[in-house]
């Protein structure tokens, strides 16, 4: 095993500011002592953040935990809501329309999944939505919110959830939390870099003003550009835009008069999709499309005809490419956020990966050294968590039976990845759904997307047969009307937000 770093490190320079520099930042200062760790993050205002990212998993709570996060002052210093799912609409029909949500669909029956039993049902005539027999859809449909309860025994456990925020409250929130612990902040424009003559590890980043800031470790969170991890060592991107063809999008704040609904909205137009994410005291809009099927301009009206109120800000455009970099950690430099790779925001994914980088970094570094096989080891985790996502992300765009325009007919007939079109069959022909051991989206997302973009299963396990019919109806019954019960009973999202943590 060959050390990459004999000595320990004991300088971590962030550069960055954005979302990912600042998780980094809140994620280190959490664990380590600053007088063992200096951990210094260059960013540049002039330059400035992406500035988007509103939309959330319920795996950020967890690592709100683990920094000793109180929900209700996050929630209230960063205007956020709460998320039970996302609504897909005009995703498989116009007209037609799901929710992805975070919890489950009934619960396994005689050692045998619910959806093989609704599935065996369905066969029998029974018309009934999967939806019934979920409680965070149920929530989503009638926008409203309480804590999922503890007792696992009861139907409200059978969700999560996760939240809606304003990106730049968040950064902000994440800088005060990080400088209170140490983290020091310089502001300037990095228009240099040095590295060693013999190995080519980074040594330090040269500013605008001809100050050095030196380091052992580099965290490349500098967006798009990749400053370190792409334009200093060339570590190279795998674009994966012929499965995921959207390459640019709008982006404006509105307000709105529901803006509390607890879900994010993904509305299918015609060469990509809108979002709507609602906060406490706006709502981001967007509208991510493929520049190869529409223009600019069109993609731009569009977004400003489907606004629910007025624009709060001019619309502004972003450009990317969807893929992942090829190697996410090289030589000394780590890459997070959009200088790692970029999937687009349909799942709201970004965060996660994010804070799944940090997590795994210092899993790599226990003793503050590296060698080579944590690096490598770091880069096959990352990468296979990217191919996870693009997966389900593919899945949206591909199961559909939109034919109304061209970029429909592309992502219809398009072919994909293997590792995609296998797990498509075996739903399709027997209910089983492929989940990646500790994979990122769980049996019930798949469900939720599969079922909503009109993958249905042909077959069944055979085991949902020892069950009797009447048993089954009787079962399927009971739980559908404690779903109803449970959400007939909690409070409006609107207004469990005002008394949890009132706007300001
Ligand atoms: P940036 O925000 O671009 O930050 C880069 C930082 O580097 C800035 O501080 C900049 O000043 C600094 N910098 C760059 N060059 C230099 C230099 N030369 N000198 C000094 N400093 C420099 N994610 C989600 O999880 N949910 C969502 O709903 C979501 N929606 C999105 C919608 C769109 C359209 C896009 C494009 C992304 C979305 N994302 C979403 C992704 C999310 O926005 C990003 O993952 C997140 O904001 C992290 O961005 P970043 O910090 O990597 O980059």
């Amino acid at each position: 095993m060959s050390k990459n770093s004999d000595e320990k490190i004991k300088r971590i320079v962030i550069v960055g500011g954005g979302t990912a520099g600042w998780i980094a930042a809140a994620g280190l200062s959490s664990l380590y002592k600053s007088e063992d760790l200096s951990i210094r993050l260059v960013e540049s205002e002039a330059i400035g953040t992406v500035g988007v990212g509103e939309a959330t998993v319920p795996h950020i709570r967890h690592f709100n935990v683990k920094l000793g996060i109180d929900e209700r002052d996050f929630m209230q210093k960063t205007s956020a809501t709460f998320k039970l799912g996302i609504e897909f609409c005009d995703w498989n029909r116009k007209g037609q329309s799901y929710v992805h949500p975070f919890g489950a669909y009934g619960e396994p029956l005689g050692g045998v999944g619910f959806h093989h039993h609704w599935v065996r049902m369905r066969k029998r005539g029974d018309t009934r939505s999967i939806d019934e027999f979920s409680l965070p859809v149920k929530m989503s449909h009638m926008a409203r919110f309480a804590m999922p309860s503890p007792d696992m025994r009861s139907v409200e456990s059978t969700f999560s959830y996760a939240y809606q925020f304003d990106a730049g409250l968040y950064a902000a929130y994440l800088r005060s939390y990080a400088e209170a612990r140490g983290v020091v902040r310089t502001e300037g424009r990095i228009t240099g870099v040095t590295q060693n003559a013999q190995t080519g590890f980074v040594e330090a980043v040269v500013l605008e003003n001809g100050e050095t800031v030196e380091g052992d470790l580099f965290i490349d969170a500098s967006g798009f550009r990749g400053l370190l991890i792409e334009q200093t060592l060339k570590s190279g991107y795998e674009a994966w835009s012929h499965w995921l063809p959207c390459d640019r999008a709008w982006a404006v704040p509105c307000k709105a008069s529901d803006a509390n609904t607890p879900y994010t909205r993904a509305t299918a137009r015609d060469a990509g999709w809108q979002w709507r994410i609602p906060l406490q005291h706006r709502v981001g809009n967007g509208y991510v499309f493929s520049s190869g099927f529409l223009s600019e301009d069109a993609a731009c009206a569009t977004l400003m005809a489907n606004l629910e109120g007025a624009a709060q800000a001019e619309p502004k455009m972003l450009s990317f490419t969807t893929g992942v970099r090829k190697q996410q950690w090289n030589k000394n430099v780590v890459a997070i956020g959009l200088a790692s790779g970029f999937l687009e925001p349909l799942e709201s994914t970004s965060i996660h990966l994010i804070q799944l980088a940090v997590t795994n970094l210092v899993e790599m570094l226990p003793d503050m050294r590296f060698c080579d096989d944590d690096r490598d080891e770091f880069n096959r985790i990352m990468h296979l968590e990217y191919e996870r996502v693009r997966d389900f992300l593919i899945l949206h765009y591909h199961a559909t039976e939109r034919d109304d325009t061209p970029f429909w007919d592309y992502c219809r007939a398009m072919t994909i990845p293997d590792s995609l079109a296998y797990k498509m069959a075996l739903f399709r022909e027997r209910g089983v759904i492929v989940n990646y051991k500790d994979g990122f989206f769980l049996e019930p997302s798949w469900l939720a997307v599969y079922i909503g973009q009109g993958v249905i299963p042909e077959g069944y396990d055979p085991l949902s047969e020892r069950i009797s019919d009447e048993a089954l109806t009787r079962y399927m019954a009971d739980y559908a009307g404690k779903v109803s019960a449970a959400v007939q009973a909690m409070p409006s999202h609107a207004a469990f937000l005002e008394q949890y943590c009132p706007s300001a």
